[in-house]
């Protein structure tokens, strides 16, 4: 829908010139980050310029660029989409030793070996992540060590790959690009600074497209994704095989920079410590990695220059612990790290008006050290007093109905939760159910959207729709609400909005950075659809703060905005008036109407008898 055919945006109070866009326009469409790439790499390069020292010098310059792109690969593996992985560093190793195998015939060309680190480093990731798949977190994370150990085994083992013996290959050929020679540290630099400022500006796209979203809403509930129509395995697939490949490309360019590597540059040391860089850094944005890196690799350098010597020992045989001590130190204290820190600075400094403060970072309330406060339902509530009458249509229960579930059953051990339920919803209709608590009505609907798997046959609209299988209802057009508002609360508003959009296209990261345009007039109209659905629900002046600083009456309208944006044929509604007052449950009944009047038929479970009694057909 172009932005002209929203006819009612001159109700928004802003003239109604530029429409719903103007109020809205997405941050993916302000600033210029690019330029902030351009000025940074710029005072790098003139830095490193005037730096005259010696080679020991220089060589922690370039150390601190190749750490910079591995670890802004990680940070969309681990910062975004919240997968635990320890294998950057044997990615890293893989990259090297790749390149170094496909270049070592001097008559092919260079470029080959990169092109081979990425490939190769690809492939190993997509294979590991599908074999994977079911797994997360910590057990994720396991996997990913035992990779590490596997490549370098491998690695130690292949004299033909590595062209060494033990994994220790020495001459490599340098760099060469243009019939250009890159050997020595001043022309590596030159090639990884331009690495990382191409790895920045990618980054950058996919941090500016909804690959972004995408990924957070994956890492904070793998569920909810689903019923929504997230290509869950995608997302993450994606995003592992992409920082994978980058750190294979550092790889290559480290092997062909330093002429010689060994399995030991490659250890699970380093994949911890890349972990560190990030977390220390800020993993709440791409830059920390770059900040993060550097700290890593010149306090490193620092402690090992410095004569001080503790208990007999020199303080550079304490790193490992320095290092571990801080990891654990700066998640406890500043979860948000370097930045966080530097950004919550410059709020008190500027004393601006105070933005509403984003939710804690989302490790830290993953590992219970940090909670989002829950905002208060509505307590005090005048009675209620339903909502105006409305014109119910007749409903004809004679056709096929829109949702039909049989002899569902689910059990959890030996709790039969569900069994034997049989229920049909016809077009158009509002169908409520009601029951005592821990009756098994949540566990229904959870049975009917595929989050549990259920016995039972289930289906939609007269089409068969295997059961377990969350994204084959969401695709047949069935949508839910939870009974606790499950939004998203590290996104804002209109973002949760944008997760449940049926306009998928060019959506994934080769459309992010390939062919952006076409991408971003994608979001264009995705945009204005979920501003429409905000603005429905009395939200839009809200799009674009996080979702947790919402009242739990609004996280109701919230999803109520997602579930509609998604534009389901069904909805079912888990207890959608629970926590609100007397008065927002008239407006929600209000909300109900309007959806079937719209064509969508609802399934309704409630507590409250009125309330339920008023809006249900049956
Ligand atoms: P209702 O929504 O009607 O209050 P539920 O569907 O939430 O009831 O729960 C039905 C029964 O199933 C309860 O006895 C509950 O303890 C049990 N139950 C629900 N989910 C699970 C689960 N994931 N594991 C084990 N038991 C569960
Ligand atoms: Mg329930």
């Amino acid at each position: 829908m172009a932005v002209s055919e929203l006819t009612h945006a001159a109700d928004l109070g802003d003239g109604g010139r530029s429409g719903l866009w103007s109020r809205v326009k997405p941050p993916i469409f302000r600033g210029n980050p690019y330029l902030r790439i351009v000025v940074v790499m710029a005072l790098i390069w003139l830095y490193r310029a005037n730096i005259t020292a010696g080679r020991a010098e220089k060589n922690l310059f370039n150390n601190w660029m190749l750490y910079s792109i591995i670890v802004v690969g990680f940070y969309f593996v681990f910062g975004l989409s919240g997968q635990f992985a320890f294998s950057q560093a044997a990615m890293f190793g893989l990259g090297a030793y790749a390149s170094n195998w496909a270049t070592h015939n001097p008559s092919h060309t260079w470029i080959l070996g990169p092109l081979t680190a990425i490939v190769l480093c690809s492939i190993v990731a997509f294979v590991f992540s599908l074999i994977m798949q079911r797994t997360a977190h910590f057990y994720f994370a396991v996997g990913t060590l035992a990779l590490s150990e596997i490549i370098l085994q491998v690695v130690k083992k292949s004299n033909g790959f590595t062209h060494g013996t033990g994994g220790e290959s020495l001459g490599i050929r340098p760099i060469e690009l243009f019939g250009t020679k890159f050997n020595d540290y001043w022309k590596n630099f030159q090639v990884l600074a331009i690495v990382l400022a191409v790895v920045l500006v990618i980054g950058t796209f996919l941090e500016r497209s909804p690959v972004r979203r995408e990924a957070i809403a994956n890492r904070d509930n793998e569920k909810v994704s689903r019923t929504l129509g997230l290509p869950v395995l995608r997302i993450k697939v994606g995003m592992f095989i992409f920082g994978s490949a980058i750190a294979g490309l550092a790889g290559s360019l480290f092997a062909h920079s330093s002429s010689s590597i060994t399995p030991e540059d490659f250890t699970v040391d380093l994949g911890l410590a890349v972990f560190l860089m990030l977390i220390l850094g800020g993993m709440g944005s791409i830059w920390g990695a770059v900040l993060g890196a550097w700290f890593y690799v010149y306090v490193r350098n620092w402690i090992q220059k410095s004569g001080i010597v503790i208990a007999d020992h020199k303080l550079s045989e304490y790193w490992n612990l320095i290092y571990g001590a801080l990891l654990i130190i700066v998640m406890i204290v500043v979860p948000d790290g370097i930045l966080g820190v530097a950004a919550k600075g410059r709020r008190l400094l500027l004393r601006g008006p105070l933005k509403t403060a984003s939710p804690p970072n989302w490790l830290a309330v993953m590992l219970g050290l940090r909670k989002i406060p829950v905002l208060p339902g509505a307590e005090t509530a005048p009675p209620y007093t339903g909502p105006a009458p409305v014109k119910r249509p007749t409903i004809d229960r004679t056709v096929t109905p829109i949702l039909d579930a049989q002899n569902m059953g689910v059990s959890f051990g030996g709790v039969k939760a569900v069994q034997d339920v049989s229920l049909s919803l016809y077009p158009g209709e509002i169908l409520g159910l009601i029951g005592p608590n821990g009756s098994g009505k949540s566990t229904f609907v959870n049975a009917v959207t595929g989050v549990v798997s259920a016995s039972g046959t289930l289906h939609i609209d007269g089409q068969r729709v295997s059961l377990g299988k969350p994204a084959a209802v969401r695709a047949a057009g069935v949508m839910r609400t939870y009974q606790t508002p499950q939004t998203y609360l590290h996104l804002t508003c209109i973002e949760n909005v944008l997760l449940s959009t049926p306009h998928r296209s060019l959506t994934g990261i080769g459309a992010a950075s390939v062919v952006r345009p076409l991408s971003l007039s994608a979001e264009k109209v995705r945009w204005n659809e979920a501003a429409e659905a905000l603005d429905r629900f009395g939200l839009l002046a809200k799009a674009e703060e996080p979702a947790s600083s919402l009242s739990y009456g609004q996280q109701r309208l919230l999803e109520l905005a997602r579930t509609i944006a998604g534009k389901p044929r069904v909805i079912l509604l888990d207890e959608p008036s629970a926590g609100l007052n007397a008065a927002e449950t008239e407006e929600l009944g209000a909300h109900l109407h309007r959806m079937r009047a719209e064509g969508i038929s609802l399934f309704l479970i409630d507590h409250k008898i009125d309330f339920i009694t008023d809006v249900v057909d049956r």
